[in-house]
């Protein structure tokens, strides 16, 4: 009889869209009137069509597959020179930035590199593994899912090291009091659309260096950020190229949330420990992990990508994210003459807002459901410091966020 990986019993978290999924439907299906009003700011999926760049190349990808001369079967690997090649150039050397083209992994998205990053490391609480809290929730159950934590408590998962970002600290965890090997970082940050600086960026390097952590920095909303001073990159630090892996994705620039696109930078100055404690380099590794396990991105997939990086692509791009920017600033502004704490918003696409004294997250997201049909996400979904807050997402249309606005307003008006 085989057995199952029992850590996947321990996953208690994953209940937090389908809980507001429920909710949602009771709603609308005892109010089916207002249930027809509901305005989804939930889930950080993108609602803008893909830019016509990215649609372009992929219509003639599909006809070079069709014609015998220019038909192409399995990908390379790691992804065609023709998309490593521009990302290597434009997302690094032309920002000062030494990663090569062999350095980059072209992957299907970043949710499953945060995942697949796991294999090459030791399982099973063998690494000391620090997440902040609030988090992203696909870093802590692929922790859980190696067996790299204990059971879930009222506290977390046992064997995590949760690093509170509150907005005491601006959203960015305090260095750790204990040595960590595993740190993930996201900036800007999902869920609280928070901004790490250059120099709080720095002394993570420092700490990674010093410890021999590595870091793995999520920069998927990397294209939101607007200000010159803010790090764009873990590789504008020096010395990142020793302590940290980098996750990117074609998600939130280029809409491609369901065209499936992303890449991974595994610099080859990497190396961690073997169990006879010899140093061992990650590129080669990695490498290996993802030629067994993955046969590369369909071709069609990275000519969309590589459009991206097209003088076309990029100024597409860019008028996306201007527009995704206006709403969270509308939403910002919106929540902020309200009177209520509101963070993020400026350099990443959600907004991040403390609930009215006495309110808990959960009671917020009813009260905004009920009484304005918004759905928003509650803080505390994404961690025990996220409880007295919700967020709000910037990706919908901007006669929703308006509107958004409006309701938010008459509902504060009878609150008073
Ligand atoms: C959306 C998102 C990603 C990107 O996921 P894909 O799999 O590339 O769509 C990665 N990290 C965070 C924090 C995200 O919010």
């Amino acid at each position: 009889m085989p057995r199952i990986n029992d850590h996947y019993l321990k996953l208690s978290a994953g209940y937090l869209f389908p809980e507001i999924a429920r909710r949602v439907q009771a709603f609308a299906d005892h109010h089916p009137e207002a249930g027809r009003r509901i305005i989804r700011c939930g889930i950080g999926d993108v609602t803008e069509p893909l830019p016509m760049a990215a649609r372009d190349a992929m219509h003639e990808a599909v006809d070079e597959l069709g014609r015998r001369d220019t038909f192409r079967g399995y990908p390379p690997p790691f992804g065609y020179d023709f998309l490593r090649e521009p990302i290597a150039q434009i997302d690094f050397a032309d920002q000062g930035l030494d990663i090569q083209p062999d350095e980059i992994f072209i992957s299907d998205g970043s949710k499953c590199d945060c995942g697949a990053i796991l294999d090459i490391f030791a399982p099973n609480q063998q690494n000391r593994i620090g997440i902040t809290d609030p988090v992203y929730p696909v870093y802590v159950d692929t922790n859980v899912m190696v067996g790299n934590t204990g059971p879930a408590t009222d506290s977390g998962y046992e064997g995590i090291v949760y690093m509170p970002c509150t907005a005491e600290n601006n959203f960015v965890p305090k260095l750790p009091d204990q040595p960590l090997d595993l740190i993930y970082l996201c900036y800007p940050n999902n869920p609280t659309g928070s901004m790490i600086s250059r120099a709080q960026l720095k002394e993570w390097v420092d700490y990674a260096l010093e410890h021999d952590a590595i870091i793995l920095y999520d920069v998927a909303y990397q294209a939101f950020i607007q200000d010159p001073e803010l790090p764009r990159s873990i590789y504008e630090i020096d010395g990142a190229r020793k302590c940290a892996i980098e996750f990117h994705s074609f998600s939130k620039n280029g809409g491609f949330t369901g065209v499936r696109c992303g890449y991974t930078v595994c610099p080859k100055e990497l190396t961690a420990k073997d169990a006879k404690g010899n140093d061992v380099e990650l590129h080669p590794l990695w490498q290996r992990r993802w030629s067994t396990k993955f046969n590369g991105v369909s071709y069609i997939t990275q000519r969309g990508a590589a459009a991206l990086y097209s003088n076309a692509g990029r100024e597409q791009v860019q008028s996306l994210i201007d527009f995704y920017l206006g709403n969270a600033a509308i939403l910002r502004d919106g929540c902020k003459a309200l009177g209520l704490d509101t963070y993020g918003g400026v350099n990443a696409p959600y907004v991040w807002v403390r609930c009215p004294d006495g309110v808990d997250s959960w009671g917020m997201f009813d009260r905004l459901l009920h009484e304005a049909q918004i759905v928003t996400t509650p803080g505390v979904g994404f961690g025990r410091c996220g409880e007295g807050y919700f967020r709000i997402s910037a990706f919908n249309s901007r006669e929703n966020v308006e509107e958004v606005v409006r309701r938010m307003k008459a509902m504060s008006a009878q609150a008073v």
